[in-house]
């Protein structure tokens, strides 16, 4: 009798295996950080072997750790960094050119062109993304521009493209089975999400010949079975679906009006809209939250560039303290910010402001600052930025939520969920487990195979961790918020006349 699921999270800068047992319990953990390549600035690729290779290195590990055999894995799930490109030829399995990242920035050009022909809206009305170089589309565009006979070899049914589910799932099965899941397909910019179909307007617009795309999959079910000489057994591959969608299922975020909110580098909030497809007026990105039983979900998507990367900054290039975790103590020092706020508009900043000349700022300094404000603003600043995405979600739906799910690695700093649900006014609940990626993946696979029944039995067997309920009366919140809005309107648009120069 099968006893565990396997949880592969491929992600960005490491892979890692999670076996979950029946009462969805962490029982081992492997992982492994692999190679990232920068073969010049702007640009960012990793070796498709590697990924494959350190995959499958970490779910031999997984296994050996907890002594399991092949054969008491009841199915795999598979979760990954999305959008991420690969070719390879179908009959060797040889990739033709390096996986080029989410993170790469090279069409950006080629993205200028997309507005230029005016082919933005219609690609933001099929796809629900607005058209950067993030997506796969131009990143796939770029390959069979670049390596040469590509577009030929595509043509005569020679290659094959997928994002990275799609790459592990062709290895795992030895080759013989090619198929992508909605989730996944949804970030490619090249998926109809209304008619749930590869858009042929879209494809020729890029160029891109059909015969090299996967067959797209509901993200739970049985997709094939690995083969023997891969892992030792034949073991059903149960689900596919992108890491923040994982997140999002593996928070039990199953209903219309559910939002979770991954705190990492950058924040990722995503609100399941069921089967509601919400066009967003706030520059939101509308997205597949999961596809069950032939039936999609939608979502909508926005993220924060600088998250917990604010605290990174003050630690590595203010050096203001040695641990992340230590700017909790410095923030509760003080009572407040005594008026001063942070924007950590590095990069510039993204939904719902989207304003790429946005730099950082830090407002309403007086003689009386001192170091605790200064971090307090910061971690303040990470709450206010997931709290105007959130807010952007209650416009673009109608809905009040008063509820929001949480993980990532600064959700363990308490000061931040308190200020989180002081601001949403509201409750924050972080889950017990924080793989809640990797969760997502193995709930999916679980469900694909009958080794857990429904979505109420999931919902039992997900423990939360602790709760935060807002105790800030709602004109001080306000109060807050304007201050912070105006603080933002100083952000904007700093850098437009020097990069226009
Ligand atoms: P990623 O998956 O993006 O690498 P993690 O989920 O591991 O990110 O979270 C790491 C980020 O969270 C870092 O930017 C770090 O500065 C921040 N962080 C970690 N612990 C804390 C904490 N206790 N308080 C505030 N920020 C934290």
């Amino acid at each position: 009798m099968a006893k565990y699921i396997m949880a592969l999270d491929q992600g960005t800068t490491s892979s890692r295996c999670i076996l979950f047992d029946h009462n969805a319990q962490m029982v081992s953990v492997a992982q492994k950080e692999y190679r990232q390549i920068f073969p010049q600035p702007g640009y960012v690729e990793h070796d498709p072997n590697d990924i494959w290779a350190s995959q499958l290195s970490v779910a031999m590990e997984a296994m050996a750790q907890a002594g399991i055999r092949v054969n008491e894995i009841a199915a795999i799930g598979i979760t990954n960094q999305r959008e991420t490109t690969i070719v390879w030829e179908k009959a060797t399995g040889k990739p033709v050119y390096n996986a080029i990242v989410w993170q790469c920035r090279r069409t950006a050009d080629r993205v200028g062109r997309i507005y230029e022909d005016g082919f933005d809206k219609t690609l933001t009305e099929k796809t629900g993304l607005i058209p950067d170089p993030y997506f796969s589309a131009t990143k796939l565009e770029w390959i069979l521009d670049h390596v040469p006979g590509s577009r030929e070899r595509a043509e005569r049914g020679e290659l094959l493209f997928g994002t990275v589910d799609t790459w592990l799932l062709w290895n795992l099965t030895g080759g013989s089975v090619f198929a992508t899941d909605v989730t996944n397909a949804s970030r490619t910019m090249l998926y109809n999400i209304h008619t749930l179909e590869w858009d042929k307007e879209i494809l020729n617009y890029f160029r891109i010949p059909r015969q090299m795309l996967p067959e797209v999959k509901d993200s739970s079910c049985i997709f094939g079975h690995t083969s023997e000489k891969v892992l030792g057994g034949e073991v059903p591959i149960g689900s596919l679906v992108g890491d923040q969608q994982g997140s999002l299922f593996g928070q039990c975020c199953f209903t219309p009006g559910s939002v979770k909110n991954t705190y990492g580098t950058g924040c990722f909030l995503l609100m399941n809209t069921g089967s509601n497809c919400v066009a967003s007026k706030n520059r939101l990105l509308t997205t597949i939250a999961v596809g069950e039983n032939g039936k999609v979900q939608y979502a909508l998507e926005g993220s924060v560039f600088v998250g917990g990367a604010v605290i990174q900054w003050l630690r590595d290039e203010m050096r203001l303290f040695p641990h992340a975790s230590d700017s909790e103590r410095y923030a509760r020092a003080v009572p407040d910010t005594a008026g001063v706020y942070l924007v950590p508009a590095f990069t510039g900043l993204a939904a719902p402001f989207w304003d790429p000349y946005a730099r950082g700022t830090v407002v309403g300094l007086t003689r009386g600052c001192t170091k605790d404000h200064f971090i307090r603003a910061a971690l303040e600043s990470i709450a206010y930025q997931s709290y105007d995405v959130f807010d952007a979600m209650q416009k673009d739906t109608g809905m009040q939520i008063r509820n929001l799910k949480v993980d990532g690695g600064a959700s363990a700093n308490e000061f931040l969920m308190q200020f989180q649900a002081d601001l949403i006014q509201g409750s924050v609940a972080r889950c017990a487990i924080n793989e809640t990626t990797a969760l997502g993946a193995a709930y999916l696979a679980g469900l694909a195979c009958g080794f857990w029944k429904d979505k109420e039995e999931l919902t039992l067997l997900t423990q939360s961790g602790k709760t935060y309920v807002s105790g800030m009366d709602r004109s001080e919140q306000e109060q807050k918020l304007r201050g912070w809005h105006k603080a933002v309107a100083r952000s904007l648009q700093w850098a437009k006349e020097d990069m226009d120069e």
